[in-house]
């Protein structure tokens, strides 16, 4: 499209000194969903000062994803990072809290166990605490699992209270994320980032103009106009306006290995107590997910589109709900894996635009934010160094597919084998580094975190053990404490978390209007 009509550029020539002029003066973010008003908010929070000019481009015609609702602990330090108020943040996006998830009919049916958020039971002679669990086991000692952990003791009780600062607290080890209408934090985002100075267009973009290298020299909207930045950022949802229609970077499929790729969605009434936590519930074809918010529940059905049809998953997931959906039950589609590259030339993809790994573990809003940081620790200048776009991709590469395994390793423990798809999980081939660390685990009960790694040790420990895998032996250093020593620590441990959930409110009591209208502190005490 040559013919432009109206030329605007975000980079203004009359801003540029001459000791700077590598300096990025001008960022254009395709997409106004959540992963773009996040960027935007981030990078606006980052460079204040540095007369860069950021520019959101939503378009009028193409809606957002707008369903992801579940979150992970580091949201509470975005929240920080951004210098915004929780309590405010909680009451203006329909925000509930979260201490974990629950996980029912993953091993086998009826089975149900826990991945919670914080500390588990307590480091003995520096040796993580779930060595000590393997060793306790094998010698007969009384355990449940729930009792050490403190998020887990809360949520069972529907209870929840905020971290005790304390460091000999059973509360300090305590760590919680959040729910919420990821609508409502896109807007709540755009507000923040506009008062920060970002600048919002409505148009839609219909291609871009490419250097003769291959970098984006302009965006071409749909009415003809132009709009020209140094580093383009594509938050255009699942399409990948720049990355993939205009740069061709192409796309690795995952869906071998996670083989959801349907999900259908709607709200429903709340009908019961907000638990705090994500209720995740195995099914015949894939997931349920329930998530409590202040004033509705949403409900999904994640599923493999090769074992179900939509109308079938729609029926499931009406019977299994039970309630009136609030709303059209939305259906969306999706090829679970990444672009081959997160940073091509000047265009950096973030968001469904850069891939998806299922919500399973709600991971991808804080792989937005995680990719926003990464370029924060790469921010380039004009030229562009590859070395530091590859530096960029490696990291982000890592991380991903150390989340995809993590992903993998709930399904394809699993013990069932009562439909197609669980019994397609079960045999699958998984990746080498997956099957590394499931045999290091079950011969030794180690887990050896990687390096910048989300999930950590322990997270990878409740997946094993919910899913019944079972270490040989436990580690030879723990021998130095007798079983009898080892039972008295467990029950002290037991008894400081149950003493934590007994005092702590209940979780719908910080949805009282009287709670809300005072914030956080008025029921966390
Ligand atoms: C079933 C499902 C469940 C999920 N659950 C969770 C969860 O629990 N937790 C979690 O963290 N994440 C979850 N997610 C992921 C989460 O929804 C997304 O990561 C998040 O919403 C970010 O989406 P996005 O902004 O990248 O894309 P979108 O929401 O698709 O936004 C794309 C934006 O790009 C704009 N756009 C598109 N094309 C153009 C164009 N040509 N010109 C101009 N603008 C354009 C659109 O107008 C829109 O503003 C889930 C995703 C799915 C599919």
């Amino acid at each position: 499209m040559s013919d432009a009509q109206h030329t605007s550029s975000a980079s203004p020539a009359h801003t540029r000194g001459a000791g700077d002029r590598d300096r990025i003066r001008s960022i254009a973010i395709v997409g106004g969903g959540t992963a773009g008003w996040l960027a935007a908010s981030m990078l606006a929070r980052a460079l204040p000062g540095t007369g860069t000019v950021i520019t959101v481009i939503e378009s009028p015609e193409i809606g957002t994803v707008g369903v992801g609702e579940a979150t992970i602990p580091p949201i509470i330090d975005l929240l920080k990072f951004l210098s915004i108020d929780e309590a405010d943040f909680v009451r203006n996006t329909q925000a509930t809290y979260k201490l974990g998830i629950q996980f029912t009919d993953w091993r086998r049916l009826g089975h149900t166990y826990w991945h919670p958020f914080g500390t588990f039971g307590a480091a003995i002679n520096r040796r993580p605490f779930h060595h000590w669990w393997h060793k306790a086991r094998a010698a007969g000692l009384p355990l449940r699992f729930n009792d050490f952990s403190v998020c887990a003791c809360l949520a069972e009780e529907d209870k929840f209270r905020f971290p005790d600062n304390d460091p000999a607290s059973a509360a300090s080890g305590l760590r919680y994320a959040l729910h919420f209408d990821a609508v409502l934090v896109a807007k709540y985002l755009r507000a923040y980032a506009e008062r920060l100075g970002v600048t919002r267009i409505e148009r839609t973009v219909a291609g871009a103009t490419v250097r003769q290298d291959g970098f984006l020299s302009a965006l071409q909207f749909a009415d003809n106009s132009v709009l020209s930045a140094d580093l383009y950022i594509d938050c255009s949802g699942f399409r990948g306006v720049l990355i993939e229609q205009v740069l061709h970077t192409g796309y690795l499929d995952w869906t071998a290995l996670l083989p959801c790729d349907r999900a259908v969605a709607f709200p429903t009434p709340l009908a019961s107590s907000r638990h705090p936590y994500t209720r995740s519930l195995a099914r015949t074809a894939g997931w349920q997910w329930q998530i409590p918010l202040q004033s509705r529940r949403g409900n999904g059905y994640v599923y493999s589109s090769a074992h179900c049809s939509d109308e079938r998953a729609l029926e499931d997931l009406l019977s299994a709900t039970g309630h009136k959906p609030l709303a059209e039950p939305r259906f969306l589609r999706f090829v679970t894996g990444r672009r081959k590259l997160y940073w091509n030339r000047n265009c950096v993809a973030l968001g469904l635009a850069s891939g998806f790994l299922e919500p399973l573990e709600s991971t991808s809003i804080h792989l937005v934010t995680s990719g926003v940081f990464h370029l924060l620790e790469h921010f380039p200048d004009t030229a562009f160094d590859q070395r530091n776009i590859d530096s960029y991709n490696r990291e982000l590469i890592e991380e991903n597919e150390r989340i995809r395994d993590f992903l993998v390793l709930h399904y394809c423990l699993t013990q069932r084998d009562d439909t197609p798809l669980w019994r397609y999980c079960r045999s699958m081939a998984i990746p080498d580094s997956l099957r590394e660390r499931i045999e290091l685990f079950t011969g030794t009960g180690r887990i050896r975190p990687l390096a910048g790694e989300l999930f950590t040790d322990l997270s990878w420990f409740y997946i094993l053990e919910g899913l019944g895998a079972r270490p040989r032996s436990h580690d030879p250093l723990l021998d130095v404490v007798p079983v009898s020593q080892l039972g008295e620590i467990l029950v002290s441990i037991a008894r400081s978390n149950a003493a934590v959930a007994k005092a702590a409110p209940l979780h719908d009591s910080y949805f009282s209007p009287a709670a809300m209208s005072h914030g956080r502190t008025s029921t966390a005490s």
